[in-house]
C-alpha cells in the first residue's frame, strides 16, 4: 500500500462506493506487485505439419513477448486475428480472461461460438498465457491453480495398423520402445472422396482385424484407443463400438459424427467400449450438452482450438464433476504441445495427451530452442516462465507454408 498507511487507507476507503473501492485498491496495492505492461502488437505466421498450424505473437511496452499456436480450424485465423487487432493494441495483457471475453462476445455475430473463430482465439490466448507467465516470472501452470503432477503422459498416434504392412510390427515394436504406455490408431479409410459411410460385413472385419492385430503385436500393458473420425452413420458406430470389446480399448473415439449428442450417447449406452468425444466441440458451451446428456466417458477437447488454456481448465473441471477424465486431442509444435502440458500439468482428470509427430521427428526436435521435449512417453512440466518453450525461428520457418507471411 504505497504512501498509504493500512488505517488511513481503509478510513478513506469507507467514503468510497464500491467501483471507487476497487480502483483505489489496485492503485493501492499493485505498483509494487503487479507488472504493468501494454500490448503493442499482434503478428502471425503458418506452419505446415500436420496441418496449417496458425502461430501468434503478442508483443508488449515491456519487450515481454507470447508465443501462441492454433491448429486444424486456423485456415483463415491470420485474418481474424488481424481484425481484433484494435481490440487488442493498448490493453493489459495480464487480464486474460477479459480479453478473451471481450473478443468472444463481441463476435457473437461473426461465429464465435465455434470454428475458425475460436480456434484463433485459442491461439491468441496461449500467447496471452505465455505474456503473463514471463512478466510474473512463473510458469503458466502455477497461473491455472498449480500443478498436480510433474509428468505428463504421453500417447502416440500411429499409422501402423495395417497387416499386410511388413514393416508395422517392428514399428509398432519401436514405439513400444520409446516408452510410450499407451497409442493410438485410425480405422476410417476412404476420406475425403468417399461419401456413404455405412460399413459393409468386409470392412467391419478389417476394422476388427487391425484392431487385434496392434493389440496382439503391442505389450498388454500399453493402452490402445481407436478413431473412427467422426465419419460413420449409427449402424456402423454401434456395430464397432460392440465388436471392439473385447479388446478393453482405451476408448473408442468419434464413432459417429461429434455435432448429433444425442446418437454420440446412444452409442454409449448401448456398449461396454468407453466412447471419447470432444476434439471438434467448442468452448464450455458446446461440452455443456455432453455432460449432461452423459455422452461420453472420456473428452478430448483440442485445446487449440476450444478456446485456449483457461478455457480447457474449465472445460476440465466441468468433467471432473461428472467424473469424466480428459485426454487432449493435440496434433500441434512443441510450442503449443507445451502450452497443452501446462493444462494437464493442473487438472485433476487428465489421462494422457496425444502426440502425433512419430513421421515429422526432425522438425518436432529442431522446433523449439529446449530440442526434444518427450522422454520415455512422458514430459516432464518446467519450471521455466511463461509456457516453457521458445520457437527455433531458423527450424520452424522451414515449414513455413508458402505464400503466408512470417510474423
Ligand atoms: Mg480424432
Amino acid at each position: 500500500m504505497s504512501g498509504l498507511s493500512r488505517r488511513s487507507f481503509f478510513t478513506a476507503a469507507g467514503a468510497l462506493s464500491l467501483p471507487q473501492l476497487s480502483h483505489a485498491v489496485q492503485a493501492a496495492a499493485s505498483p509494487y506487485r503487479r507488472p504493468k505492461l501494454k500490448i503493442t502488437d499482434v503478428r502471425t505466421a503458418y506452419v505446415g505439419a500436420h496441418g496449417p498450424q496458425l502461430h501468434v505473437r503478442v508483443l508488449t511496452d515491456q519487450g515481454v513477448v507470447g508465443q501462441g499456436e492454433a491448429t486444424d480450424a486456423a485456415t483463415g485465423g491470420a485474418a481474424i486475428i488481424a481484425s481484433w487487432r484494435r481490440m487488442l493494441v493498448g490493453q493489459d495483457p495480464l487480464n486474460v480472461e477479459a480479453v478473451w471475453e471481450r473478443i468472444r462476445t463481441s463476435g457473437i455475430f461473426a461465429g464465435a461460438q465455434s470454428g475458425q473463430y475460436v480456434t484463433a482465439l485459442s491461439g491468441l490466448e496461449i500467447a496471452l498465457w505465455d505474456v503473463a507467465g514471463k512478466a510474473l516470472g512463473l510458469p503458466v501452470y502455477q497461473l491455472l491453480g498449480g500443478k498436480v503432477r510433474e509428468k505428463i503422459r504421453v500417447y502416440c498416434d500411429s499409422a501402423n495398423h495395417h497387416p499386410d504392412d511388413p514393416l508395422a510390427k517392428q514399428k509398432l515394436k519401436e514405439i513400444e520402445d520409446m516408452g510410450f504406455t499407451a497409442l493410438k490408431i485410425d480405422i476410417d479409410e476412404g476420406a475425403p472422396f468417399r461419401v456413404d459411410w455405412t460399413a459393409s460385413n468386409d470392412e467391419i472385419d478389417r476394422m476388427v482385424k487391425e484392431v487385434a492385430f496392434v493389440r496382439e503385436t503391442v505389450n498388454k500393458k500399453v493402452d490402445v484407443a481407436v478413431d473412427m473420425h467422426g465419419r460413420y452413420p449409427m449402424t456402423t458406430g454401434k456395430r464397432m463400438a460392440k465388436e471392439l470389446e473385447p479388446f478393453k480399448l482405451l476408448w473408442l473415439e468419434e464413432p459417429v459424427p461429434p455435432e448429433n449428442i444425442d446418437a454420440m450417447r446412444d452409442i454409449r449406452e448401448s456398449t461396454k467400449t468407453p466412447i471419447c468425444c470432444g476434439e471438434n466441440i467448442f468452448l464450455r458451451h458446446g461440452f455443456r450438452e455432453v455432460f449432461e446428456k452423459r455422452a461420453a466417458d472420456i473428452i478430448m477437447p483440442d485445446i487449440q482450438k476450444c478456446g485456449g488454456l483457461l478455457e480447457a481448465r474449465k472445460i476440465a473441471d466441468m468433467a471432473h464433476a461428472y467424473y469424466v477424465p480428459v485426454a487432449p486431442h493435440c496434433v500441434v509444435s512443441p510450442i503449443g504441445y507445451m502450452a497443452s502440458c501446462q493444462v494437464c500439468a493442473a487438472i485433476p482428470n487428465f489421462l494422457a495427451l496425444e502426440w502425433h509427430w512419430i513421421s515429422r521427428l526432425a522438425l518436432w526436435k529442431n522446433f523449439v530452442k529446449e530440442g526434444e521435449i518427450i522422454e520415455k512417453g512422458f514430459v516432464t512440466i518446467p519450471d521455466r516462465p511463461g509456457i516453457g518453450v521458445e520457437m527455433n525461428e531458423e527450424a520452424a520457418r522451414k515449414s513455413q507454408l508458402p505464400g503466408t507471411q512470417w510474423f
